[in-house]
């Protein structure tokens, strides 16, 4: 290891793998501490992504893909099921071995990886973020750095640290908790999207099969529904109700920040990525394939300001997340909080009127139309969407 590096990320989830691949690969020195034992392990996560959001960063490989789904079914309160087939194929995932390949993809690239590596402070010189102080294998040690990626995850604090804001609603920081479970029957190539007050008010519960008799089942509701009742008891309701049989193999909680993008995500020396900037996609609560973007954005920028001398060329990260996702989060942040507030009644009336339309001419775009004129303010939002996209 050397004394200094010329970017160090922190964390060794999606966001950091990525950012360290993309800035080893234009040949710079890199860092990746984790503070974890293993890398991708524990898992914290539905496992539900797009093809498409992957394989823009990787090839996808079946020793990583637990289940190819190629059907959404969304099941309404008074329970009418409304399958849809998609039009792009989705993956559920194996994040233990697929973080890994992050991280070997990104160390083939030429960045080092330290496990067991907790970062616990920043080396601050003149206002200037110049390095991370980290505690490994009971010693403290510190590292310097010409920039600093926090890629450090939903519980972030080397942002805070660097002086910028890291503070979200509470409301917007929703309450998860999931089992993945076995010994049930679920279609393997569907994923099970459930809505209502006695499922998950201002959410959504998911069932995500990983195989025929296997499945990630579990829920999202906002921080003020969580400060209610916990999200854990809507799941072990659900569990009893439908599944009183299957065997809970883990049982996981914790915050998805469903928000938009923090104001600041770059400042002197620092870029922050993945959960730790707030770059979920804040309709979906899905953070790998944002984040991912998020960190190949703040890997090519910090590579580039490494190399061209000029070190306040990182402050141009922002602008540019914002016009490849940021902005439209914007719109998915206020589109989720017309949709989250539909009454139970509400989402009957959409899953009897898509029930209506021939499975040959549903898609998730329709049905989305369909949830939308429930709700017309909402399609000034989303005429904004396209405006974005062509922008
Ligand atoms: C219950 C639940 C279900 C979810 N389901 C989905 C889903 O189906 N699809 C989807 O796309 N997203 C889902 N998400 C969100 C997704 O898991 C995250 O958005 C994604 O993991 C973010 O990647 P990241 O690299 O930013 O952070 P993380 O994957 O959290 O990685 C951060 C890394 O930083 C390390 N770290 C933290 N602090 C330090 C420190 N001080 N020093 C060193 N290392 C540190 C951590 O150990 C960790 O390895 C879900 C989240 C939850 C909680």
């Amino acid at each position: 290891m050397r004394d200094q590096y010329d970017i160090v990320v922190v964390g060794a989830g999606p966001a950091g793998s990525i950012a360290a691949k993309f800035a080893a690969e234009k040949g710079v020195s890199v860092l990746i501490l984790e503070k974890d034992r293993d890398v991708g392990y524990p898992v914290r996560c539905g496992e539900a992504v797009s093809r498409k959001g992957i394989e823009e960063f990787i090839e996808p490989d079946e020793k990583w893909i637990a289940s190819h789904i190629h059907n959404f079914s969304m099941i309404a309160p008074d329970g009418t099921e409304v399958f849809v087939p998609l039009e792009e194929e989705g993956f559920i995932l194996e994040r233990r071995i697929f973080d890994y390949e992050l991280a070997k993809l990104a160390s083939s690239k030429g960045a080092e990886v330290l496990t067991r590596a907790y970062v616990n402070g920043l080396i601050i010189e003149d206002g200037q973020v110049s390095g991370v102080k980290y505690e490994h294998r009971g010693e403290q040690k510190e590292i310097k750095a010409k920039v600093v990626i926090a890629a450090d995850g939903v519980e972030s604090r080397v942002g805070r640290w660097a002086g910028i804001k890291t503070h979200i609603d509470f409301r917007d920081m929703e309450s998860c908790a999931q089992h993945t479970v076995t010994g049930l029957n679920v279609d393997k190539n569907t994923i099970y999207f459930y809505f209502g007050s006695k499922v998950a008010p201002q959410g959504y519960f998911w069932v995500f099969s990983k195989g025929s008799n296997s499945a990630n089942i579990g829920l999202g509701i906002s921080g003020a529904a969580g400060k209610k009742r916990s999200a854990i008891s809507y799941l072990n309701d659900f569990m009893e109700e439908n599944h009183p049989n299957a065997s809970i193999l883990t049982t996981i909680a914790g915050g998805v920040p469903c928000s938009i993008t923090l104001e600041q995500i770059s400042a002197r020396g620092i870029m922050l990525t993945g959960d730790a900037a707030r770059m979920v996609n804040p309709l979906s609560g899905g953070g790998i394939a944002s984040g991912m973007i998020g960190g190949s954005i703040a890997g090519r920028i910090a590579a580039e300001a490494v190399l061209s001398g000029n070190l306040s060329h990182i402050l141009t990260y922002d602008k540019a997340w914002a016009d490849r996702l940021g902005k439209r989060h914007e719109i998915f942040e206020s589109i989720k909080n017309g949709i989250y507030n539909f009454s139970d009644e509400k989402f009957n009336e959409i899953a009897h009127a898509f029930a209506k339309v021939p499975i040959e001419k549903r898609s998730l775009g329709n049905l989305f139309k369909t949830a939308l004129f429930n709700k017309p303010a909402l399609l000034i939002d989303v005429a904004k969407v396209f405006f974005h996209k062509r922008a």
